[in-house]
C-alpha cells in the first residue's frame, strides 16, 4: 500500500455506524478485560493496517512483536496455506515431516540442544518454569517440593497462574491468589542482589534481557553476562525470556547475544508464529531437557506441522530478508531521531533495535494522549505502564513510513506541549 492517503480525523468522532456497531457488540458480548482503542481494524498488509471504513494506519505496534515480518507476508501465507493442504494437525502421538526442522533450525539460531514446542508465550514459560523445577529436584539434588525460582522486579511472564504469581503488579495479581510457592524476585539490573537471593534451593533464575512490558527497560550493560557468571557459580539455571525480544526483535536473534550469553534455556514466542499463528518454545541444553520423559508434559497443538511450517517460514524470511542486520541499523536511526526530540514532555527516549520506548513526563497515564494522538494521524502504537509509548514496527517496515511516523510523532509532541503552555 501507498503511504500517500493519510488522514487527520479523530476516529472516535468519526466512527461509522459499523465500527460502532462492531464495538458495541464486541464490549456486550465480549469479557471486559481489555480496553482497546477506538479502532476496527479488518485488513493488513506489510506495515499497514486498514480499519472497517477503509482508514488506514501505519503499524507501530506489531501485535506486541507477533507481528515482526508484517502483516500477511507473501511467503508466511503461502506456507500456511500449502501446509494446511496437506497436513494441519496431527497431535505428538505420531511424529510429523515438518517439525523435526524446526528443532534443528532453532537449536542452531540458539546454540543449545533441545526445543519443546508449544501455542502461546506463556505455555511455553510454564514448561519453563516446570523444567527449571524438576531439574532442581533430580538434577541438583534439591528436596523435592522445595525448589525456587527467582524472577525480576517489574517483570513480564504471561497470564497464567504462575507467571502471575511470580509479577509484581498489584493489578495482575489482585483476587487470582491463591498462588504457587517458591517464587521471589529481586530488583531487575541488579546482579548484586541476585547473588544474594540465591539460596541452595535455588534452581534458576528468569529474566527478560530487555523488559517489555514494564516500559522497555535496558538493564546496565553487562547485566546479563554478570548474571550467568553468578547462575554458574551457584549451580542455578539460567533461564532467559525472550518471548517479545527474540527474532531479531533488537537486532540480534536473541536479545541476549548482545552480552554473548548463552543461557541454559530460552523462550520464544511471538514473532516465531509470523504473524499468523500462536507458535512458542522452549529451547534449553540437554542438562535441562533430560528431565522430560515420555508423558512427563505435553499440548494437544504444540509442534503441529501446520505452526512447525508457518515458524520456519518466518525463520526463512528473517534470514534471507536480513532482517536482524535491518532492526539494528534502522533501530539506531530510529532511537537516535527520538533521542532528538527535544521536548519538556518527554522523560526518556530508550532502546535497542526495533524496540523502542519513549516515556512521557508527567500523570500516571501520561502517555495516552500521545497514542490518541497518534491513532488521530494514521500511527498505531500502544501505551505501555502508563507513561511509555511502546514502538515497535514490524522488522521490515520501508524506511520511509517510519521517516514519516517519525516526523507525525515530533508534531504530536509539538502540539501537546502548545496544549500544556495554553493551560499554564
Ligand atoms: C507476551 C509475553 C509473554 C506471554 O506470551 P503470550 O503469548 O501472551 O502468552 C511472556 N513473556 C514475555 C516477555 C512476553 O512479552
Amino acid at each position: 500500500m501507498a503511504t500517500s492517503t493519510r488522514v487527520g480525523r479523530d476516529p472516535a468522532s468519526a466512527m461509522s455506524e459499523t465500527a460502532a456497531d462492531l464495538i458495541g457488540r464486541e464490549r456486550t458480548f465480549g469479557a471486559r478485560n481489555y480496553d482497546p482503542l477506538p479502532v476496527v481494524l479488518a485488513r493488513g498488509e506489510g506495515s499497514w493496517l486498514a480499519d472497517v471504513d477503509g482508514r488506514r494506519y501505519l503499524d507501530l505496534m506489531s501485535a506486541y512483536s507477533a507481528v515482526s515480518f508484517g502483516h500477511g507476508h507473501p511467503r508466511i501465507v503461502g506456507a500456511l496455506i500449502a501446509q494446511a493442504q496437506q497436513l494441519g494437525v496431527t497431535s505428538r502421538a505420531y511424529h510429523n515431516d515438518e517439525l523435526p526442522f524446526l528443532f534443528e533450525r532453532l537449536t542452531q539460531l540458539t546454540g543449545l540442544d533441545r526445543v519443546l514446542p508449544a501455542n502461546g508465550g506463556a505455555e511455553a514459560v510454564e514448561t519453563a518454569i516446570k523444567a527449571a523445577r524438576k531439574w532442581g529436584h533430580k538434577i541438583k539434588g534439591i528436596a523435592d517440593g522445595r525448589a525456587e525460582i527467582i524472577g525480576c522486579h517489574g517483570n513480564f511472564h504471561g497470564r497464567t497462574i504462575t507467571a502471575t504469581a511470580l509479577s509484581t503488579e498489584p493489578q495482575y495479581r489482585d483476587g487470582f491468589g491463591p498462588f504457587p510457592t517458591g517464587l521471589s524476585t529481586v530488583p531487575y539490573g541488579d546482579a548484586d542482589a541476585l547473588a544474594k537471593a540465591i539460596t541452595p534451593r535455588t534452581a534458576a533464575f528468569l529474566v527478560e534481557p530487555i523488559q517489555g512490558e514494564a516500559g522497555i527497560v535496558l538493564p546496565p550493560p553487562g547485566y546479563l553476562a554478570r548474571c550467568l557468571q553468578i547462575c554458574r557459580e551457584r549451580h542455578v539455571l539460567m533461564i532467559v525470556d525472550e518471548v517479545q525480544t527474540g527474532l531479531g526483535r533488537t537486532g540480534r536473534f536473541l536479545a541476549c547475544q548482545h552480552e554473548d550469553v548463552k543461557p541454559d534455556g530460552v523462550i520464544l514466542g511471538k514473532a516465531l508464529g509470523g504473524g499468523l499463528l500462536p507458535v512458542s518454545a522452549f529451547v534449553a541444553t540437554n542438562d535441562v531437557m533430560q528431565v522430560f520423559h515420555p508423558g512427563d508434559h505435553g499440548s494437544t497443538f504444540g509442534g503441529n506441522p501446520l505452526a512447525a511450517a508457518v515458524a520456519m517460514a518466518a525463520l526463512d524470511v528473517l534470514q534471507d530478508e536480513h532482517l536482524i542486520e535491518r532492526s539494528a541499523e534502522l533501530g539506531a536511526w530510529l532511537l537516535g531521531e527520538l533521542q532528538d526530540l527535544r521536548s519538556d514532555l518527554v522523560r526518556d527516549v530508550r532502546g535497542r533495535g526495533l524496540f523502542v520506548g519513549i516515556e512521557v513526563a508527567g500523570e500516571k497515564n501520561a502517555a495516552r494522549p500521545v497514542v490518541d494522538r497518534l491513532l488521530a494521524r494514521g500511527i498505531l502504537s500502544k501505551d505501555t505502564h502508563g507513561t511509555v509509548v511502546r514502538i515497535a514496527p514490524p522488522l521490515n517496515i520501508p524506511r520511509d513510513d517510519l521517516e514519516w511516523a517519525v516526523g507525525e510523532i515530533r508534531a504530536v509532541f509539538r502540539e501537546l506541549e502548545r496544549d500544556v503552555k495554553r493551560a499554564a
